[in-house]
């Protein structure tokens, strides 16, 4: 079989600043796939490729690697240097480019602009303006108006010319057409239009619900007592003569709570995302690291649903802050109270915990997919 001389990029590097969900919307589960891979696949399924490329934002290349053998490329601050950063180890003549936001492919458009490849610089998909349409204040003739689509087929050296060349520009055929080169426009297509805000999700016609489907992540952290700290657990001042020993704040509650997140998530330890070899985090509130992985988490579309978190120390008591520690958890991870649960006991006097030498806490959190349907139903 002959190889495919087309290579498709995937533009997914966008902070969807314009959405207004705590989760990307290339990670809007659809069913058991984040956006962006539904498209991927919805691609592969259907057309030859010789490669995938994803452009992603660079702190997320490392988790959508564990989500497909497709190459996954760091985007840069702007689509064209998203784009430029794809285009520097492509061996294919031509390049297939789509936004991850034109997430419904419409397949007899898409295979139309295949069969139109080579007959110019960029073959472009383009849909007929049908309402009246103003420029300023003086109505313009709308034939001459076309809304640009993608995928957009490109030759690969132009395209890369044109990106070298060019300032900034919103789409290929734009920076293609800015260097002289050839624009060949074909029927775009209404199902191929763009998800940009929320009320676009009740519209396009592929999207699906996410599945039900939960994670259970575990988490355990142990600290030493020392004299001269304050105690923090789960963000809450404890009254006791001693703290914990340790580079941050030493709240190891939450360190085993981050820690079960990050593992329900799949998404490594407390350690690979804050170094404590990294002086930055020297004294670190945990607190704030908490928020932090939490944006993390929703970022990729997912929600905690429920944790519980078990503290094992001889000493303090501390049946009296049960309740400061579940609504400060509860604030800082912005879920319901109802939906964690602490609980404290002892080792009966056995062990480096019966010897009030410090505290271990075990967690465990749950977490579902973020259901993006609520947001419109
Ligand atoms: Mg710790």
């Amino acid at each position: 079989m002959r190889m495919s001389d087309v290579t498709l990029i995937l533009l997914a590097a966008g902070g969807s600043t314009r959405f207004g969900l705590a989760a990307k919307k290339q990670w809007l589960y659809q069913d058991e796939k984040p956006l962006w891979l539904k498209v991927a696949d919805d691609f592969r399924e259907n057309f030859e490729f010789a490669e995938i490329v994803i452009v992603a934002p660079p702190s997320e290349t490392g988790y959508m690697g564990l989500f497909c053998g497709d190459r996954i490329v760091s985007g840069g601050n702007s689509r064209s240097e998203s784009l430029a950063n794809a285009l520097e180890d492509i061996r294919t003549p031509y390049a297939l480019v789509n936004d991850i936001a034109r997430c419904c492919l419409d397949i007899e458009m898409i295979k139309g602009i295949l069969s139109r490849k080579g007959e110019a610089d960029v073959i472009v998909p383009a849909l007929k303006v049908v309402d009246t349409v103003y420029y300023g204040d003086k109505a313009v003739d709308r034939d001459k108006i076309k809304m640009i689509q993608t995928p957009q087929l490109s030759r690969t050296d132009i395209l890369a010319k044109a990106l070298a060349a060019a300032a900034e520009f919103t789409d290929e055929s734009s920076a293609v057409a800015a260097i002289g080169g050839s624009v060949r426009f074909v029927n775009g297509s209404q199902a191929a239009q763009k998800l940009t805000t929320l009320d676009d999700l009740r519209r396009l016609p592929c999207l699906s619900p996410p599945s039900s489907r939960t994670f259970a992540g575990f988490g355990i952290d142990t600290h030493a007592f020392e004299e001269g700290r304050s105690m923090l657990l789960g963000g809450v001042k404890i009254d006791a003569p001693f703290g914990y020993r340790a580079h941050s704040d030493g709240d190891v509650l939450i360190h085993a709570l981050i820690d079960a997140l990050l593992g329900a998530a799949g998404m490594g330890d407390i350690g690979e995302h804050f170094p404590d070899t990294d002086e930055s985090y020297a004294g670190a509130d945990s607190t704030e690291l908490l928020e932090e992985v939490m944006s993390l988490i929703r970022g990729v579309g997912l929600e905690p649903a429920h944790v519980d978190l078990t503290i094992l120390t001889e000493t303090p008591r501390l049946s009296g802050y049960k309740g400061a520690m579940r609504s400060s958890l509860a604030k800082i991870m912005n879920i319901s109270e109802r939906n964690i649960n602490i609980k404290a006991t002892t080792s009966e006097k056995m062990g480096f915990i019966g010897r009030k030498e410090g505290t271990t806490v075990h967690a465990v959190a749950t977490l579902g997919y973020y259901n993006w349907m609520k947001e419109i139903s």
